[in-house]
């Protein structure tokens, strides 16, 4: 670790307390947001000035904009030209398919093959996550977004360990994980998943391929079961 950049110094230089100061505000702005966008306490599709939200969290315009551009990029919030921001709109029948169909193509293979390559180090990394997920405590908007953003971890974290970039970057760019858990807000669709977890890191515990494979697409299908409801 480069001591020259631990919190405690950086403190210290002129200047860099309030560049801090400011990062810190815009990450605050940018969680209340996307607790906001994941509990659909701002709808889909809806409309997002900037000017209320600076007010209602009490910040100035700049980390609103600095928070929004972030959620641009993770696909939750749309900028339109002359219009402004909004947030993104929820995912149609067709593109849900074809997310889960893009899924279950690549998914239960890479769980297979991350379970040939785990080892000690690996499994703790996604016990870890996943430990994160059952341990959820507070507000239940903020809880359930915070599910979100673990499971989109998790998940990326087996695509990682199964050692082929360019999956990992494909699934990563549609951002899963944000768009199906604006679909539902329920306590089973986390409850649930928390269980199949489970029979994923049993089977990568085990070092087992084909029981990875198995569990990752009952995981998969299971989960767009859960979800199809919402079009309903
Ligand atoms: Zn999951």
């Amino acid at each position: 670790m480069n001591s020259a950049l631990s919190p405690e110094v950086l403190g210290e230089a002129p200047g860099v307390r309030a560049i801090n100061r400011h990062h810190g505000l815009a990450d605050e702005a940018y969680e209340a947001i996307f607790a906001q966008l994941m509990g659909l306490r701002i709808a889909p599709g809806s409309r997002i000035t900037v000017d209320n939200l600076a007010r209602e969290l009490n910040v100035s315009q700049t980390p609103i904009r600095e928070a929004l551009g972030r959620l641009e990029g993770e696909g939750l919030v749309v900028k339109t030209h002359l219009i402004g921001y909004s947030a993104a709109p929820q995912i149609s029948r067709r593109r849900f398919d074809e997310l889960y169909d893009l899924r279950l193509q690549l998914e239960p293979e890479a769980a297979q093959r991350a379970a040939r390559a785990m080892d000690g180090q690996k499994l703790a990394v996604l016990r870890d996550v996943a430990g994160v997920m059952s341990r959820q405590g507070g507000d239940e908007h903020v809880r359930y977004s915070a599910f979100a953003r673990q499971d989109a971890v998790f998940h990326d974290r087996i695509l990682e360990f199964a050692g082929n970039g360019l999956v990992r970057e494909t699934l990563a760019h549609q951002h899963t994980h944000f768009h199906i858990f604006r679909l539902m807000f329920h306590s089973r669709v986390t409850e649930e998943a928390l269980d199949e977890h489970r029979a994923l890191l049993d089977a990568f515990a085990a070092g087992d391929g084909k029981a990875a494979k198995r569990a990752m697409r009952d995981h998969i299908e299971r989960s767009r079961d859960r979800l199809l409801p919402a079009f309903e």
